[in-house]
């Protein structure tokens, strides 16, 4: 099932999510409508706040994303991260790895605003499956800008939050219409298309 993604200006954005205690069906279905949502939004990441429940619980999937190449490895074992997604993390414990560089990154809660953000080259994320193991996820590139955005949501951190103040002073308009507008319950999504949108 495809579910509505919410907008900047949805206070639930700015939750912290909370810890997913058991991974049941409930759990399971929900993560499936995210990867779902996401699909059908030709987004590569969504967080659980994105639509409407404030857990810690995100989907990213990187496999349609060409020029921007992405190393992935799943409990030390170098796998082809095409074949790996779509990731679901539960409870994802997020370690920030190597040397920063700026790439830029656009965010479904966001429509039509992108914006050039500094993130490590790559993560260790350690996560509960859907089977309820765990998983050590190694990244780099853009998957792990990637989960990166993802875990911010989860923190209830926006990007824009990590833009520079020139950048955000430039978008100041559109973020406030946005926000006005979602605050009042105007939809007015467009079909957003870019394999940068998180
Ligand atoms: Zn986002």
């Amino acid at each position: 099932m495809i579910l509505q993604i919410l907008e900047y200006g949805d206070p639930i954005l700015r939750a912290k999510g909370k810890p997913i205690e058991n991974v049941d069906d409930r759990i399971r279905e929900l993560a499936a409508n995210m990867v779902e949502t996401m699909h059908a939004a030709n987004g590569v990441g969504l967080a659980a706040q994105q639509v409407g429940e404030a857990l810690r619980l995100t989907v990213v999937d990187v496999s349609l994303v060409e020029d921007r190449p992405s190393t992935l490895k799943l409990d030390g074992k170098e796998v082809d991260p095409k074949t790996a997604m779509p990731l679901v993390l539960i409870n994802p414990e997020i370690e920030l790895r190597g040397t920063s560089e700026a790439g830029v990154e656009g965010c479904l809660s966001f429509p039509e605003i992108t914006g050039t953000i500094e993130r490590t080259k790559s993560v260790i994320a350690r996560a509960q499956t859907l089977e309820g193991g765990a998983v050590e996820i190694e990244a780099s590139g853009f998957l792990a800008r990637a989960i990166q955005h993802e875990g911010d949501h989860l923190n209830g951190i926006l990007f824009i939050d990590r833009m520079n103040s020139a950048a955000k002073a430039a978008l100041s308009s559109r973020l406030k219409r946005l926000h006005k507008e979602t605050r009042r319950g105007i939809r007015h999504r467009e079909p957003l298309v870019s394999e940068t949108t998180l």
